[in-house]
């Protein structure tokens, strides 16, 4: 049994916060605004991992409205979710994530992210993709408004006959 999510999300850019991408500090001059860390990378892939097993989304296990999740890393959000999905019989395959972001230039720590995610999540490097991208000064990422990340996941059932 295989299962696929994906997950997509949006966070505002502001003055005074830092910019946290897949776990990683990246220096700017602008960071993503939100109730978290705002890792908007990383939210996409939780809501991967539960859309994969149709578990809601992070708002509905993280809601914003609790204090607990103030300024929280988001790498323990996804932490959560792995321990969740494999609660539930499951394993990730793989996962793979874009960022859409005109500057800063991500290249530079895509490594770094690979590692920080392939730790939290239990996976070895190979198993997960970070990608980036600019929208061509295009959109509210290229106009560097807000910076925005999509997701998938593939999990495959880890005892035979499953069911969730
Ligand atoms: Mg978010």
């Amino acid at each position: 049994m295989i299962r696929i999510g994906q997950g997509y999300d949006v966070h505002r850019l502001k003055e005074g916060r830092e910019l946290w991408l897949c776990g990683v500090k990246v220096p700017h001059t602008l960071g993503l605004d939100g109730h978290s860390d705002a890792d908007v990378a990383v939210h996409a892939l939780c809501d991967a991992l539960l859309g994969a097993l149709a578990l809601g989304d992070i708002g509905r296990h993280f809601p914003d409205s609790d204090p607990a999740y103030r300024g929280i890393d988001s790498t323990l959000l996804l932490g959560h979710v792995c321990r969740l999905i494999r609660e539930r019989g499951y394993e990730p395959v793989n996962v793979d994530v874009t960022i859409m972001a005109q500057r800063p230039k991500l290249a530079p720590h895509i490594p770094a992210m690979r590692r920080r995610l392939a730790e939290t999540m239990g996976l070895a490097a190979d198993r997960v993709s970070v990608k980036a991208t600019t929208t061509e000064g295009l959109g509210f990422e290229g106009e560097e408004r807000g910076i925005s990340a999509s997701a998938v996941a593939l999990l495959e059932s880890s005892r035979p006959c499953s069911t969730i």
